[in-house]
């Protein structure tokens, strides 16, 4: 049922007629915030509303979402090592793409697996992330680590990456713009986020695996058609393609077990080909789980 939210609501195109997608969030979050999530009825931009103020968006991550998902004390050093196959991975499609050459920044760097993994192949590597544990993790492997992006005064990159992180800002048409404004004349922006179209929540969609979708710390949730869009807006030029993270043993997890965590399952039964070739339909179908952008600034 559309209705009628508070002035502005759809921070992509500011339409104010919405439909609720879900009473309940991620882990019985919705007991800790009041936002829910909803579809604008004019551009399909998927976002939690009400929007965080700073204020919210601050006591939550130090409060509910600390306790829920990083405890005291947590082990950064098994949180950096979880994340080298996707900086792996990240890095190839960036060579690929020839974007590995110039000065580069990531923004949202985490412990700085990402950063580690190119630093190598980049004439210079530069980090921001406002963590101030993990910040200071990447500073003790030797990065160059910024808190805020204005800490970098006016430095201009060739590529400026953010991987996962455009899906916890509130205003992701400003944030695109603001690294936009990182780039170098022919640099290149590269963002990737999780595709609200995945199969998981559209062909074949649990109870389950919609809750599990919705998750306080993501204010926004896009297509490739609202990528795009958010790019536009930031005067961008984008070209968004899909991507498969998760394997079918994860797909046939979730329909048999109605959970997350299956990641792998069925290894021995489920072959190589047939993974590549299960993949590639989610892709070619867009109901894949990942969106992979690169933006270059409109002349
Ligand atoms: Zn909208």
């Amino acid at each position: 049922m559309t209705r009628t939210l508070a002035a502005a609501a759809c921070r992509l195109c500011g339409s104010e007629q919405a439909s609720q997608l879900s009473a309940v969030l991620r882990d019985g979050m919705e007991r800790e915030v009041a936002q829910r999530p909803y579809r604008c009825a004019s551009c399909d931009f998927v976002f939690l509303h009400p929007a965080m103020t700073d204020g919210e968006a601050t006591a939550f991550y130090e409060g509910a979402f600390r306790r829920r998902y990083h405890g005291e004390g947590y082990d950064l050093h098994a949180f950096h090592e979880g994340r080298r196959d996707e900086a792996h991975r990240r890095r190839c499609a960036l060579r690929a793409e020839g974007l590995l050459s110039g000065r580069a920044l990531e923004v949202g760097c985490a412990t700085g697996a990402f950063l580690q993994a190119v630093a190598p192949e980049v004439a210079s590597c530069r980090g921001v992330e406002p963590d101030t544990a993990q910040r200071e993790f990447a500073r003790s492997r030797g990065l160059r680590v910024a808190s805020d992006l204005g800490e970098l005064g006016s430095s201009a990159f060739d590529l400026v990456a953010a991987f996962h992180v455009l899906e916890h800002v509130s205003d992701p048409v400003g944030f695109l713009a603001d690294l936009g404004d990182r780039l170098a004349p022919d640099g290149a922006l590269v963002v990737e986020v999780p595709n609200v179209d995945d199969a998981l929540l559209t062909l074949y969609p649990t109870p389950e695996a919609v809750r599990f979708a919705f998750h306080p710390a993501h204010q926004s949730y896009f297509s490739a058609a609202t990528l795009e869009a958010a790019a536009r807006r930031a005067g961008l030029l984008p070209r968004v393609v899909g991507l498969q993270r998760y394997g079918l043993g994860n797909h046939l997890h979730w329909l048999a077990r109605r959970e997350p965590g299956g990641q792998g399952w069925l290894h021995d039964v489920i072959s190589a080909e047939t993974e590549r070739s299960f993949t590639g339909d989610l892709v070619t179908a867009m109901a894949c789980d990942t969106l992979w952008m690169v933006a270059r600034r409109a002349p």
